[in-house]
């Protein structure tokens, strides 16, 4: 749900909860004035009742009659007001209505009085005030006895006197019938205490209802603040995640532009690729390649030089033995898929991510640079103008020949030769025509060579030629027919060349210089004795 809603919902949640409290606090301030009213109204009625049953006594004897005493003079307002029972003592006859006043005067206080009231008295002075005559009209509209109301800091109560039979005896000449309202018990007293309650009562609602309200609100703000906090990290969280996926996607983009293979091994077993990898081997994901393929070293192309990694490298497995001496040795490792082969430089860092050791490896394709390499190699051997071997790669044939030579104890011959006067040719024909010699020269002796023999550009107009397998008279013969079908061939404008030739056998473990100094003594006796001639020395 959007923390929005839930924000709105916590509010809703919490003025409704307010609400209900207060309602229920107002209900149960209600109750407890109710309860208070009730107490006032039960101590009403008590004294009611017991004027009642005492006006009922009285009643009952046709009112009372008693020794005057302290100046009680007879009720006027009373028939039979007084009874002769002797010549010494008179009693004054004393009726409810007379009773109850004298009752009420001898008991009535500040905090409670109570007397008897009548819309019609026979004594002026039981005549109702404003709230009694509303009382009393009260009981005459209504079926209700007893009426009571708070006025000026005080409870007064009117319950209903009743005609009964007994009451006619004196109410009969007022015109009442049985069962007619004739007055009331009027009580009331004083509601300080009561007051009191209800103020404390009122204090206490208020303050139920100040801390309830604050403690709904303290807790909406705090659950309000919870929510926001969480909203705000889940944006946080959102935005950092955002930022991550971000970083990771440019970064496998730039992984995945990256011309070398790029994976992580956790051990040996593959757990990352860049999609140059895969795609070299025909996969889409590191999973897909991970089922078909334990380990990447399972391709790995065998070559016998100790330089290109295999799957064990003397017993150790490549990824520890590159760690170890990627510094040192000039690695390689040659990969194969789709009749594509490729030659990586391999190199390797140990990373620990999560206590875990991770291995990350790079395969540098260098496939294009070493044939380049070997491209600018051959080119470096060649000589310009003739496309034979040069001096520089005639020593390193050398070289090797006579190693070869030594090993297959197979005999090695040398064939020096040198154009004769080539110093003339350039003097009468130019330089270019000169040039154009050496080519056709060099044409010659490369379409003369047997397959494993050489021919180099020894420098200037010499040339120099190693014939593998080949003793010393039978390299005479092949410079004898060479000088043959120079002398024969028709140069470009010159015509007739001919070249002086040298020829010696290498003799086994003597060293380069010798072999050369023999074959150019033998070059130098061709011409100091007449040119156009081999010799063999
Ligand atoms: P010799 O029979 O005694 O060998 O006589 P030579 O004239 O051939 O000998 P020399 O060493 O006096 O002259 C060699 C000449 O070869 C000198 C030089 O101008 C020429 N030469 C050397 N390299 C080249 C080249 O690349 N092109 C041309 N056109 N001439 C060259
Ligand atoms: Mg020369
Ligand atoms: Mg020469």
């Amino acid at each position: 749900m959007k923390t929005i809603y839930k924000i709105i919902i916590l509010y809703m949640f919490s003025v409704g909860t307010i609400v209900y409290i207060h309602q229920n606090i107002d209900n149960f301030a209600k109750r407890s004035k109710k309860h208070q009213e009730n107490i006032l109204l039960k101590q009403a009625q008590v004294h009611y009742e017991e004027q009642m049953n005492t006006r009922r006594w009285n009643a009952g004897h046709g009112g009372i009659y008693v020794k005057p005493h302290n100046n009680l003079k007879p009720n006027p307002h009373l028939e039979d007001n007084i009874l002769k029972v002797d010549d010494n003592l008179t009693l004054i006859k004393i009726n409810p209505a007379w009773m109850t006043r004298q009752l009420s005067e001898l008991l009535s206080s500040e905090s409670f009085k109570f007397r008897i009231v009548s819309l019609k008295p026979i004594n002026p002075i039981n005549k109702s005030d404003a709230f009694e005559s509303k009382a009393l009209k009260y009981f005459e509209n209504t079926n209700d006895r007893e009426f009571y109301e708070f006025e000026n800091e005080k409870f007064r109560y009117v319950g209903a006197l009743v005609t009964k039979k007994e009451c006619l005896n004196c109410h009969a000449a007022q015109g009442y019938k049985v069962g007619d309202i004739r007055g009331g018990i009027s009580i009331s007293f004083s509601t300080e205490e009561y007051n009191k309650v209800i103020n404390s009562l009122k204090d206490q609602t208020f303050h139920a209802k100040i801390v309830f309200t604050t403690l709904a609100i303290v807790l909406t703000l705090l659950i309000h603040k919870q929510l926001k906090q969480t909203y705000n990290l889940g944006l946080e969280v959102q935005n950092r995640t955002r930022e991550i996926n971000n970083t990771k996607n440019i970064l496998q983009h730039i992984l995945d532009a990256d011309r070398s293979f790029l994976f992580v091994l956790d051990d040996t077993k593959i757990v990352m690729a860049n999609k140059t990898m895969l795609n070299f081997f025909g996969y889409k994901t590191v999973e897909e390649f991970s089922k078909d393929h334990e380990h990447i070293s399972d391709m790995f192309e065998k070559n016998d030089s100790g330089f290109y990694l295999q799957h064990f490298m003397n017993g150790e497995h490549w990824i520890h033995y590159l760690q170890r001496e990627q510094a040192y040795k000039n690695l390689k490792v040659k990969l194969k898929s789709n009749n594509v082969q490729k030659i990586f430089k391999p190199s390797a860092k140990e990373v620990s991510i999560d206590n875990k050791k991770l291995h990350i490896v790079i395969f540098d394709d260098i496939t294009n640079e070493l044939r380049q390499i070997e491209k600018l190699k051959k080119e470096a051997a060649k000589d310009t103008l003739t496309r034979l071997f040069n001096r520089g790669k005639f020593q390193e044939i050398l070289i090797q020949e006579m190693a070869l030579a030594n090993s297959t104890m197979q005999p090695l011959s040398v064939i020096f030769l040198d154009i004769d006067f080539f110093k003339k040719v350039n003097d009468d024909y130019g330089h270019d025509v000169g040039d154009k010699v050496l080519v056709s020269l060099s044409k010659i002796l490369k379409e003369n060579m047997r397959l494993g023999d050489s021919v180099s550009r020894w420098g200037g107009e010499e040339f120099i030629i190693l014939l593998q397998s080949t003793p010393v008279n039978q390299a005479v013969k092949i410079a004898e027919k060479l000088r043959k079908k120079v002398s024969e061939y028709k140069f470009d404008k010159v015509k007739n060349v001919n070249i002086s030739l040298g020829v010696t056998q290498y003799i086994s473990t003597e060293s380069d210089k010798a072999l050369l100094k023999r074959v150019d003594e033998a070059l130098y006796e061709a011409k100091n004795t007449g040119r156009n001639k081999v010799i063999m020395k």
